[in-house]
């Protein structure tokens, strides 16, 4: 497959987990990759350009990068993401603005710099990482959860901005995926090996999503056999959503 040849794709959070499998992906499948990142270790084919979603001026100049080398860009991959443990009272303010300041206005500010580039494109398309946290009602992740809400929400107001001007705009939503983030949070626990059987026996069905798994979500709705798909947010989490599970 080579539907992304000659087009650019940029990948926000591209250097971990669902991010650097999406870019390989988009790569594979013939895109110009580019990962934005804080850490910028991605190797060939990728290329890493060093950007703080949370820093204006970063992303500013990231995506002119981007434009000013490859010429052009016509995919944006909203991944950047960070979480946060905790019942609502959990966490004070700074928490909370640390928290949307990635996980919403990150978007924001990576739309903005992209938007005047992705209306030059004839295959324009955002795709943003939701989360199963907007709908299922997780416990002790109320931060983190409302972040996502907004995320999903974000992404039908901004499928209806752009739909006029060929941008779609589209969001997945994955359940507990098996990345260096969900890794870091099972060696936190006293027994690591127990809470990962724990975690996939609480996923219906029986593990964790794979990093590959969303990759290929976000490929098809950053693609053209997605052309007339545009305000959807795909779940990618083994059913919880479409079954309306509920984790314990
Ligand atoms: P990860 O920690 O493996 O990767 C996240 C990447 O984002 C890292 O490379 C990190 O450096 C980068 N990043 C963080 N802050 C940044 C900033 N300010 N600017 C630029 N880059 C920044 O996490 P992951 O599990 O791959 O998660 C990726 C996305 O998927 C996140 O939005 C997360 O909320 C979402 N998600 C993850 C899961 C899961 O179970 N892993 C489930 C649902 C949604």
């Amino acid at each position: 497959m080579s539907e992304f040849e000659g087009l650019v794709a940029v990948v926000t959070g591209g250097a971990s987990g669902i991010g650097l499998a999406t870019a390989r992906l988009l790569a594979a499948r013939g895109a110009v990759a580019v990962a934005f990142d804080v850490d910028t270790g991605v190797g060939p084919p990728l290329h890493g350009v060093r950007c703080d979603v949370t820093d204006d001026a970063s992303v500013r100049a990231a995506v002119d990068a981007v434009v000013e080398r490859f010429g052009r860009l016509d995919v944006l991959v909203n991944n950047a993401g960070i979480g946060a443990q905790g019942d609502v009272a959990a966490n004070g303010d700074d928490e909370w603005r640390r928290v949307l300041d990635v996980n919403v206005l990150g978007i924001a500010r990576v739309s903005r710099a992209a938007l005047p580039h992705l209306r030059r494109s004839p295959a324009a398309a955002i795709v943003n990482t939701g989360s199963i946290a907007a709908w299922a009602g997780l416990p002790r992740r109320a931060v983190y959860s409302a972040s996502k809400g907004a995320v999903h929400a974000l992404t039908l107001a901004m499928a209806a901005d752009h739909v006029r001007e060929g941008i779609r705009v589209n969001a997945v939503a994955p359940g507990t995926a098996d990345t260096p983030w969900v890794g870091r949070l099972l060696d936190a626990a006293p027994d690591p090996a127990a809470e990962r059987a724990a975690l996939e026996a609480r996923q219906p069905h029986g593990r964790l999503v794979t990093a590959d798994e969303v990759a290929g979500a976000v490929a098809y709705l950053a693609g053209p056999l997605s052309g007339s798909t545009t305000g959807t947010v795909l779940a990618v989490d083994g059913g919880m959503h479409g079954l309306r599970l509920r984790p314990a």
